[in-house]
């Protein structure tokens, strides 16, 4: 793989920066997520570390003048947009001098801390290039978006609802299935969601369909993967190669009206029903932090077909997954106004999909098509086996389980609320209710790195 665990993760490593330093943080010296900071105290490519987001560009010049070279031309950095593609689409080896070049820059014993000036810095400002978390301004620019399927739990539990006599269509286990998303409707954490307007799914056989703001509103729990180095149409991304075309993975959110999506989607897929709003975490955990949490690629059971060979490597068999645990919660309108928590209604795993992320790419581009820098991924909700890790309420509040043997089918129609603690009950998403889901790495001997959050509160469907 073409990413090695280093002295950049040694777990022992803290900070200057004191934020960075609290084991509660999902932003450790040893994550360093980038971001796209738009405007406000800097523009370009952040980093965030604890509660700060450090100007890369600005640490890297730093960097080389204390004699930490980095070996990269960092003054395109301060353009946002040309600093993403370019920093984007550097080699994982370029990426990770980068990377040391920071921590050797922001760790606890380095001869940077001197640099601190009351007179350069900011309000809030810990160092002269370490701004705060600024919350606002900060958005992760996508390119192209694709959303794939690849969990078999999800896609056998939908396919149970939608075709009980039918649930896993015999290509599911030989294509990672996908459809085309919209790039222009991903928007970052914290946007408002309106509720969609459209064509339902007739209520019996036969019957009309109806029309207005969606009934059976959901969410789906997915791990964004953000394209770094793309390739030329008409070539492919081979197997061997796939990883090193992978920037990070970030949260998303991919909202979904079930009732569109149940009367549309045959024969060509999803269209209206889920193009209306994505929402992604705004940090990207880069692969380079990531080393230390990879695990084999799902094992397949034995009878299912091997993957075919432009598909399969034995480094992704070895280590083409990741290990982040995911978790949502859920904040009623009800329960923020009586000044309580968010609540979690499932938590699961991104180890057990069914394809993998190299899998994913590699098959995006094997026709000829060109990925590029920036481009994302959705990886097609989380779900596991375990009803606590159904990753959308499609699935949590269904009372069927299509892997008993045999299989329990339950009509889609059959569900059991969630209770929150408020005593309110929910099938699907009502107004006001908060979705916000969160991602973390563990693993015994090394310092837990988090993904943030990615958040999005449903508002009311637009009068027609
Ligand atoms: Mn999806």
């Amino acid at each position: 793989m073409p990413y090695e665990i280093d002295e950049t993760h040694d777990p022992n490593l803290e900070s200057w920066v004191e934020s960075a330093n609290d084991p509660a943080t999902d932003f450790p010296i040893q994550n360093l997520p980038l971001c796209c900071q738009l405007d406000g105290s800097f523009a370009g490519v952040g980093v965030r570390l604890g509660d700060h987001v450090v100007s890369l560009a600005d640490c890297l010049v730093e960097a080389e003048n204390h004699g930490f070279n980095s070996k990269f031309d960092s003054v395109g950095l301060t353009d946002p947009f040309r600093a993403a593609t370019q920093f984007w689409s550097l080699t994982p080896g370029q990426r990770m001098m980068a990377r040391r070049a920071v921590v050797a820059m922001l760790n606890a014993d380095s001869p940077a801390r001197d640099d601190i000036s009351a007179n350069s810095i900011e309000e809030g400002q810990v160092g002269p290039y370490i701004h705060p978390e600024p919350f606002d301004d900060e958005m992760l620019k996508v390119g192209d978006y694709t959303d794939f399927y690849a969990s078999v739990f999800h896609a056998t539990n939908v396919g149970s609802m939608f075709r009980p006599d039918n649930p896993l269509l015999p290509n599911y286990k030989h294509v990672p299935i996908a459809y085309h998303g919209r790039a222009s409707t991903v928007v970052p954490s914290g946007t408002d969601i309106v509720r969609p307007i459209g064509q339902q799914a007739p209520t019996e056989d036969g019957g009309s369909p109806g029309f207005g703001p969606s009934k059976l509103f959901d969410y789906e729990l997915e791990v964004g993967v953000v394209v770094g180095r793309g390739n030329e149409l008409g070539t492919h991304i081979p197997i061997e190669e796939a990883e090193d075309h992978i920037l990070g993975l970030c949260l998303l959110n991919d909202w979904s009206a079930r009732d569109l999506q149940k009367w549309e989607y045959q024969p060509l897929g999803p269209f209206l029903a889920k193009n209306f709003a994505t929402t992604v975490s705004p940090y990207i955990v880069t692969m380079e932090a990531l080393a230390p949490f990879r695990t084999p690629a799902y094992e397949r059971p034995a009878g299912d077909p091997r993957p075919l060979p432009y598909l399969t490597s034995d480094a992704n068999t070895a280590h083409g997954g990741v290990d982040i645990t995911l978790e949502v919660h859920i904040f009623s309108k009800q329960m923020r106004s009586k000044g309580m928590d968010p609540v979690r209604i499932s938590k699961g795993t991104f180890k057990d999909m069914y394809w993998t992320i190299a899998q994913m790419l590699t098959h995006h581009s094997v026709n000829g098509c060109a990925m590029q820098p920036g481009d994302l991924l959705g990886s097609g909700t989380v779900s596991g086996k375990a009803r606590d890790s159904r990753g959308c309420l499609l699935e949590l509040t269904w009372d069927g389980d299509s892997f008993s043997d045999p299989p329990v089918l339950v009509p889609g129609t059959q569900r059991t609320p969630i209770r929150l603690p408020t005593g309110e009950e929910r099938k699907f998403l009502a107004d006001g209710d908060e979705v916000i889901l969160k991602g973390y790495c563990e693993r015994e001997g090394f310092r837990r790195i988090g993904f943030g959050e990615c958040r999005g509160i449903v508002r009311p469907a637009r009068q027609i």
